[in-house]
């Protein structure tokens, strides 16, 4: 497996400032749970593809901590093809996946998986053979009510797909209730069970926090100038919908290089021209940059929307914007962060900014678990409420703790998780007119 990955130290040294902050003890049963893993998975997966041969795989789930009844709340979170995929990423993005539904008051746990492979390098074919060997090797730990599945960086609907129809056809004598809630993120299209707005969800989810914190004052309200990196799901949405909450793009990138247009970009065609040549660093009609520089450009908000680590404290005093809108997860290393802080930047947390995400996966689960379809403007109306009260949540926490956003959000997450482990193990339930969730 590749080399290894700080992100775990990041998120657990976000989460020890934040407990030590309250209060809590290193060796409390609260922190230990926070701080621990239900379960880690490590897999060898072995597929024929294609080629006639037998490949072997490196494969991992990970489930953090649920603080609620797993088998009514299920634990959650996205699948990753990555070829740096690791045991030790996974544990931080399973552990951010706990305090982000925390931050948005959705009542699961957190997990992650991944297999470590370049998906740019298999057919569909191939791919959907690796996908569904994985299904078969991840058996029973997975489930509606146990662990649900869902895109991240290198899969989308057509590998949720693949898993629906694997462990349906694998549990079908079994008479599980919905068993294709077992994964969010599914096609539209009759049959398959997704939900209208899961594609753009962590886009329009953070353009929603955007506008929550333009309302607080926090953000400025005029026309943004934006520079993104990463063209993928996250990103290419972000430039999509740009226009409708008054943004302007005027760079972005994509694994092979950036480009840069003071103008601004027309989406359609940087949607063909990804489309067409599998990649938008060579699009015509803008400036090529590369990867570097484009994080380092004048602009007003800084968008990183591809993986983590990239903002660390090799670049961050070259950073040239006001504002850090983190919709890749784990973009900021701490050292950075601190950076940012001293030098007033102020930086929007992926456990709030991409939340978006995660919660249109909630209402694919509900959907699927209470056969009720959700129309578009449903979706839409609910997350925008969603984000818009937990945003504000956010940026109270950090009027109290006197911090950053980050820091709110940690505090927020902890708070409400610990609360929901007290309850759960000591029977000591917050009052009913204190309870922090925003319920639907
Ligand atoms: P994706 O695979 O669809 O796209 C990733 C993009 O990043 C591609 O354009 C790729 O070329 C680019 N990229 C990869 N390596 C790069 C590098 N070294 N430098 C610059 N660009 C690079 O992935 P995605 O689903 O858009 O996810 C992007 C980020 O958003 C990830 O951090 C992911 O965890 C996070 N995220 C995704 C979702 C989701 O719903 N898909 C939800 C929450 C958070």
């Amino acid at each position: 497996m590749a080399e290894k990955n700080p992100l775990f130290e990041h998120v657990l040294h976000y989460m020890d400032t934040a407990l030590k902050e309250q209060g809590h003890k290193n060796d409390s049963w609260q922190v230990q749970e926070l701080k621990s893993f239900k379960e880690i998975l490590a897999l060898t997966i072995r597929a024929k593809l294609t080629d006639g041969k037998y490949h072997h795989f490196q494969a991992i789930r990970i489930k953090h901590r649920n603080p609620y009844s797993t088998g009514l709340r299920p634990y959650g979170g996205g699948l990753r093809y990555h070829p740096l995929v690791t045991i030790e990423q996974m544990k931080g993005l399973a552990m951010d996946m706990t305090l982000k539904n925390a931050v948005v008051g959705l009542p699961f746990g957190g997990a992650k998986g991944g297999i470590a492979i370049d998906p740019r390098a298999y057919s569909f074919s191939d791919l959907k053979t690796i996908t569904e060997e994985f299904v078969s090797e991840l058996g029973d730990s997975i489930g509606p009510l146990l662990d649900r599945l869902a895109p991240d960086m290198g899969t989308d609907a057509r590998i949720m797909s693949v898993i629906a129809n694997k462990y349906i056809s694998m549990n079908q004598r079994r008479h599980i209730p919905h068993p294709d809630a077992v994964v969010s993120g599914k096609p539209v299209a009759h049959g398959s069970d997704g939900i209208h707005g899961r594609k753009i969800a962590t886009a329009l989810g953070g353009f929603y926090v955007l506008k929550s914190l333009q309302e607080q004052r926090v953000l400025p309200s005029h026309t943004l100038q934006a520079v993104v990196q990463g063209f993928g799901n996250v990103g290419s949405n972000f430039i999509k919908l740009a226009p409708s909450f008054n943004v302007k793009v005027i760079a972005v990138s994509d694994v092979n290089g950036g480009i840069y247009n003071p103008e601004g970009f027309s989406f359609k065609e940087l949607d063909e021209e990804s489309r067409e040549k599998k990649t938008i660093s060579k699009f015509k009609k803008g400036q090529k940059i590369n990867n570097k520089t484009l994080l380092t450009l004048a602009c007003d908000i800084l968008v990183p929307a591809a993986i983590e680590n990239v903002l660390n404290k090799e670049n961050a005093e070259s950073v040239n914007a006001p504002f850090i809108f983190e919709l890749a997860n784990g973009p900021t290393t701490p050292e950075a962060d601190k950076i940012f802080k001293d030098k007033g930047i102020i930086c929007v947390p992926d456990i709030l900014a991409n939340a978006g995400g995660v919660t249109v996966s909630h209402y694919e689960w509900l959907q699927n678990t209470r056969t009720r379809r959700f129309s578009m403007e449903e979706v839409t109306d609910r997350l925008e409420k969603r984000m818009q009260i937990n945003t504000a949540e956010v940026v109270k926490t950090s009027v109290r703790y006197n911090t950053t956003l980050r820091m709110g959000a940690y505090h927020l997450a902890i708070e409400r998780l610990i609360g929901a482990f007290e309850g759960k193990h000591e029977g000591k339930w917050p009052d009913e007119n204190d309870f922090p969730f925003f319920n639907e």
